[in-house]
């Protein structure tokens, strides 16, 4: 470190591109544009974390005053160099800025928090809470005739179709047209059976929601062996609908693949959606990808007593934090809102409206829009359900780069999937 700023002492600068997050035990200073971050154990560096305690508040401005003395120690040299490495600050000489300098730590004002909302709900108009509300999911029939062993597990995880006992009839999809023409700014529908093929309102619904004054993408979510019907093809396409074919690879019967493959290339637009609950069935799921010439594909890892999969490909480790898109805007994301579940609605069979798979039931079909959307705009619901709000994630320095908790942690009871705090 250059003299003169250890002969007087010196300006400690943090750049405004840097969030410095504080758990239990450390500190992380996360640089958004590089996505580089540096640790700081509380109990081992004392000093340095005294010196981040000072930083992280706002008053302080992102800039602390250094003394000469605490300049001369290793200590604070080490913690610079590490900061220059890094590009997290820098220090500024005394002598040549006399007055503190300012830097702008990344702090979110939000003018239309839902605690704002909240507060004066009278004078909000319907469109404040109609802005939420961007994506429906709805299981219009349980009719199937096929016999998957985890039908009722599968979409409590996963997008997925389910058996049920009831269905929508013509009264009720009228409803639920309603409710779906007076939410202008739902852009996506999800539409699920049972079998959905064998759901015999499913031409006119597709019809009604054509007529619609605004465009919504439509995908419908069909079991792979459920594909074999030639009429299909020719009204999804008609409608231009995204079909996402539910693959589980361990239920794959070679017989009936060629002829659904022969189906399944004339949807317009074809998704693949493989189910793999282990390693082996992970590569089956690429290797068929690839043999098959399949280009628009997910595999969806599925969760049934299979824990050791899942902590070796599914648990967060330090690298995924590192190589995910952690920039300055997904951050302030994370600390406001669910981003899985936001803005969100499912409507089951029976008519129950829920603000996630796994979550609170907020009314029925038929009750008003608003007042289902008002349900769902609190801190209680799913939409806002953030790691800082659950333990341990709430101790943990990582919360905010995390991904959020989504239905995976909802179904194995654990709110940390993770190998960083195990
Ligand atoms: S195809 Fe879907 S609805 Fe039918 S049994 Fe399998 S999971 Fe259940
Ligand atoms: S899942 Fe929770 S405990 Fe694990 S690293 Fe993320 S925030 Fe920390």
């Amino acid at each position: 470190m250059e003299k003169e700023i250890i002969k007087k002492g010196c300006w400690l600068v943090i750049e405004p591109y840097v969030f410095i997050f504080k758990g239990k035990n450390e500190y992380v200073l996360y640089n958004t544009l590089s996505n580089k971050m540096l640790q700081f154990d509380v109990e081992n560096n004392a000093f340095v974390a005294d010196i981040l305690e000072q930083l992280t508040l706002v008053e302080n401005l992102y800039s602390i005053e250094i003394s000469e003395n605490d300049c001369k120690t290793i200590s604070f040299k080490q913690f610079v160099s590490d900061l220059r490495d890094g590009f997290f600050g820098d220090v500024y000489s005394k002598e040549l800025y006399e007055y503190h300098p300012i830097s702008l730590p990344p702090l979110l004002k939000v003018k239309n928090s839902i605690k704002n909302i909240n507060k004066n709900v009278e004078q909000q108009d319907d469109n404040t809470f109609l802005n939420f509300f961007h994506e429906l999911s709805v299981y219009l029939n349980g009719t199937c005739t096929y016999g998957c062993k985890l039908c009722t597990k599968y979409y409590k995880q996963i997008p997925f179709c389910c058996k049920s006992k009831s269905e929508f009839d013509k009264n009720e999809l009228d409803n639920l047209f309603d409710l779906i023409s007076h939410s202008p700014h739902l852009i996506i529908l999800n539409i699920f059976g049972g079998d959905i093929l064998k759901y015999n309102l499913l031409e006119y619904f597709l019809d009604k929601i054509e007529e619609l004054s605004h465009s919504i993408e439509i995908n419908i979510f069909l079991f792979y062996k459920a594909c074999n019907n030639h009429f299909s093809y020719q009204l999804l396409n008609e409608h231009h609908v995204n079909v996402h074919i539910l693959f589980p690879i361990n239920n794959f019967d070679n017989e009936d693949i060629t002829h659904i493959l022969s189906i399944c290339s004339n949807f317009e637009n074809a998704f693949w959606d493989f189910v793999c609950q282990n390693e082996n069935e992970y590569n089956n799921c690429i290797n068929f990808a690839e043999s098959h010439g399949l280009e628009k594909y997910d595999i969806l890892p599925f969760y049934e007593e299979n824990a050791d999969f899942f902590k070796k490909y599914v648990f967060i480790t330090k690298d995924d934090l590192l190589n995910s898109d952690n920039s300055k805007r997904n951050i302030f994301i994370k600390q406001q809102l669910n981003s899985f579940f936001y803005g969100k609605l499912v409507i089951t069979t029976d008519k129950l409206v829920f603000d996630c798979i796994n979550g609170h039931n907020v009314g029925t079909l038929g009750d008003d829009i608003v007042d289902l959307i008002k349900k769902c705009v609190n801190e209680e619901s799913v939409w806002f359900l953030t790691r800082n709000k659950m333990k341990p994630c709430c101790d943990c320095a990582f919360q905010y780069l995390c991904p959020p908790p989504s239905n995976y942690e909802a179904v194995i009871g654990k709110p940390n999937l993770c190998n960083i705090m195990p």
